[in-house]
């Protein structure tokens, strides 16, 4: 099966979040379980968390249509004792909120260097990061996104994610997200068929496909190897409507979320409907 859907907002109360995915002809959605500009949010109540479940229910989503993403505030790997302490706590106040929630995984960009400390050491931290957060929570997973490499955010190779998947003690509760656009400002071509292939090749020799936990659907505003995360409506960027279609005919992109971020939401019925259109 394809899960197909959008980042939907969820303002209002987590339970209209599924009920925006339905909405829009979504089989699959990604939300913030909390406002992702602020470091914590109040803990939810029973009430709160009885709401999103039974709207899910009632809409039809299960947890692995469902990916929730965090603040764009964590950095795993802040070099600074402070910043990483509170990044920390943050992530693991995050991951639990998902674990209330009855959600399986945690999308998150790895971190960044902030050009104080070397590649090696920001992706040691993220690691030590991701298993601290997994020795305190149950059930759910740490889905490492790819970067576009922008600034000093790491994540942009695939070396990079399996360098973190290496030192991370529990495997069965890590994985990854691909983000389009981001492997294609990271210079991935996955605008030409020879380069999807070839790209998806190297993505299973040097991470896996056993851990692709979601996709983030985007086209690209700037050119192949910009470095720079800029998001456009599918078909309207730089990649070009193909990939999404090669996507959809390939097996190894099933029951997973597979999450349009493209800037206009009023365009998210029409390409949902489109992609829904090549799936076999
Ligand atoms: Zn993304
Ligand atoms: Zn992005």
């Amino acid at each position: 099966m394809k899960f197909i859907g959008a980042h939907v907002s969820s303002s209002g109360g987590l339970e209209n979040a599924p009920l925006n995915a339905k909405e829009i002809g979504a089989t699959a959605f990604a939300l913030f379980t909390k406002n992702q500009r602020q470091w914590v949010a109040k803990d939810l109540t029973d009430k709160e968390i009885e709401a999103f479940k039974e709207a899910c229910q009632k809409c039809g989503y299960a947890p692995n249509q469902i990916l929730p993403h965090d603040s764009y505030l964590i950095n795993l790997g802040n070099p600074t004792e402070e910043g990483l302490q509170k990044s920390r706590a943050g992530f693991i106040h995050e991951m639990k909120r998902c674990q209330a929630l009855g959600l399986d995984r945690l999308n998150f960009h790895p971190g960044s260097h902030l050009n104080a400390i070397s590649e090696e050491e920001c992706l040691t931290l993220i690691a030590e990061s991701i298993n601290l957060a997994l020795s305190k929570t149950e059930g759910v997973t740490a889905v490492i996104e790819n970067t576009a490499g922008q600034g000093s955010n790491l994540g942009f190779r695939f070396e990079q994610i399996a360098f973190i998947i290496d030192k991370v003690e529990d495997k069965s509760r890590v994985g990854v997200c691909i983000d389009t656009c981001h492997s294609f400002a990271a210079g991935y071509d996955l605008a030409s068929e020879e380069g999807f292939k070839a790209t998806f090749t190297h993505f299973d020799k040097t991470i896996g496909f056993k851990y692709l936990r979601g996709m983030h659907l985007n086209d690209a505003k700037k050119p192949l190897g910009s470095k720079v995360d800029r998001h456009e409506s599918l078909g309207k960027g730089f990649i070009g409507i193909n990939c999404f279609k090669m996507i959809m005919e390939d097996d190894r992109f099933n029951n997973i979320p597979l999450i349009l971020e493209t800037p206009d939401p009023t365009l998210w019925p029409q390409e949902i409907s489109t992609l829904k259109s090549f799936v076999k």
